[in-house]
């Protein structure tokens, strides 16, 4: 049977997270559930707003079926798209109206369309800022571009920005970021956004051609203790917005979220198109219906962020009270490890020993780093710390 090589390779491919995440499901089996503690994957724990479920009901016994479960327009249905525009301009004083939106099957599509919609044989490189979110390379891989990595600031998980200066030369087109960051759990702060806008500008100049800033924001509603999150197209013009619903509202499964395209955007119009032809090509069309009635009542409603921040604090303060090295979450829901004895594999594999479940750094671009998905029931993590204590001692 004739198949292309790539998507083979793709689809047989080891998803070290969805490995571990099988493997303790299987494990739980064989010695109790009480006695895993699992932190591979970042699947929300929190509940979802009562209020989702609520209106969902509503539309369901109230709108006529056939409308429900119809196709919409194929970048989504106006009046969604203009609920969800206004509900950004009344928190970030942006001007955004519905022709900005293209809403889609979550974040992961709206990044795969947008460098579709960007990407061209000559000017194809796409810059991932360790550590990234590993599918970038994929998506760009996919509109026939090179995935080019920036190495991680392990001093404070911001941008290096000489690092980055290096990496950028006339073929780069994008730089992905994201901020509330999986995995490493910091925020870049308003310093390193004007820092990367300003060096964008620059090379953007000097290469005659702009480059384009992708900011993926699956967690930009997640973050602690007062932080404010830039808001990215205040600051650099030519962005185009990736964002979820999959945490702020804990639905992942069902797959709902937009890419947005700013009017201030260097030809804007038509990078929207070709967004929506990017959409179009690659089977991106008409995201589900009953999400898009629902957020087009509720948008704005989140889950209840003070849960996963009771757990970054225990197990934040757990973890640096037995001697861990750790970065200090400001939003999402990951706790980034420093691999004691410096191999993040061998650190995972001894987490294992013990049924603790992690994910290697080096996945993401940044080996010697583990990453643990707090997204969890608190007691896991109180059960967790013995176990975490035989592992700190066995490196002693
Ligand atoms: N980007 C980042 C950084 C993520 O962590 C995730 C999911 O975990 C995604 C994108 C994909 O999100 P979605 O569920 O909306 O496709």
């Amino acid at each position: 049977m004739l198949i292309d090589a790539r998507m083979f390779r793709l689809g047989n491919a080891r998803n070290v997270i969805r490995e571990t995440f099988e493997y303790g499901k299987s494990r739980a089996e064989v010695v109790g559930r009480e006695n895993i503690y699992d932190f591979s994957i970042g699947n929300p724990a929190v509940v979802p707003p009562e209020v989702l479920n609520r209106t969902m009901e509503e539309i369901l016994e109230n709108e006529p079926p056939i409308d429900v479960h119809g196709y919409t327009s194929a970048q989504g249905d106006a009046s969604v798209r203009q609920a969800i525009a206004e509900e950004l301009n009344s928190r970030f004083g942006t001007h955004f109206h519905k022709d900005n939106f293209y809403l889609t099957c979550g974040a992961t599509a709206a990044i795969a369309i947008s460098l579709g919609a960007i990407l061209v044989p000559e000017c194809n490189e796409v810059i991932g800022i360790a550590p990234y979110f590993p599918e970038y390379g994929v998506f760009t891989e996919n509109s026939g571009g090179k995935f080019v990595v920036v190495p991680p600031d392990t001093v404070n998980f911001q941008i290096d920005f000489k690092a980055l200066e290096e990496a950028i030369n006339p073929r780069t087109r994008a730089i992905i970021i994201n901020s509330p960051n999986n995995p490493a759990g910091i925020v870049y702060s308003e310093e390193t956004i004007k820092a990367l806008a300003a060096l964008l500008e620059k090379k953007s100049k000097e290469y005659g051609n702009a480059i384009v800033l992708i900011s993926d924001e699956p967690y930009r509603e997640i973050v602690y203790d007062g932080l404010k999150i830039p808001f990215v197209t205040k600051y650099y013009k030519n962005t185009i917005v990736c964002y979820s619903f999959s945490k702020s509202l804990s639905i992942p499964g069902e797959r709902f979220g937009y890419a947005l395209v700013p009017d201030e955007m260097e030809d804007s119009q038509r990078v929207y198109l070709a967004v929506c032809g990017a959409g179009r090509s690659m089977g991106y069309i008409c995201a589900p219906s009953i999400l898009q009635r629902t957020l087009g009542k509720i948008v704005g409603a989140v889950s209840d962020i003070s849960e996963y921040k009771r757990n970054r604090d225990l197990l934040y303060g757990g973890l640096t009270k037995i001697g861990f090295e750790c970065v200090m979450p400001q939003g999402a829901f990951y706790l980034f490890v420093k691999a004691m004895g410096g191999d993040s594999a061998e650190f995972c594999q001894r987490c294992k020993d013990l049924d603790i479940l992690v994910v290697d750094g080096a996945g993401f671009g940044c080996p010697g780093y583990v990453r643990l998905a707090y997204c969890v029931k608190p007691e896991m993590i109180e059960r967790s710390m013995g176990a975490f204590k035989k592992l700190y001692d066995s490196y002693k």
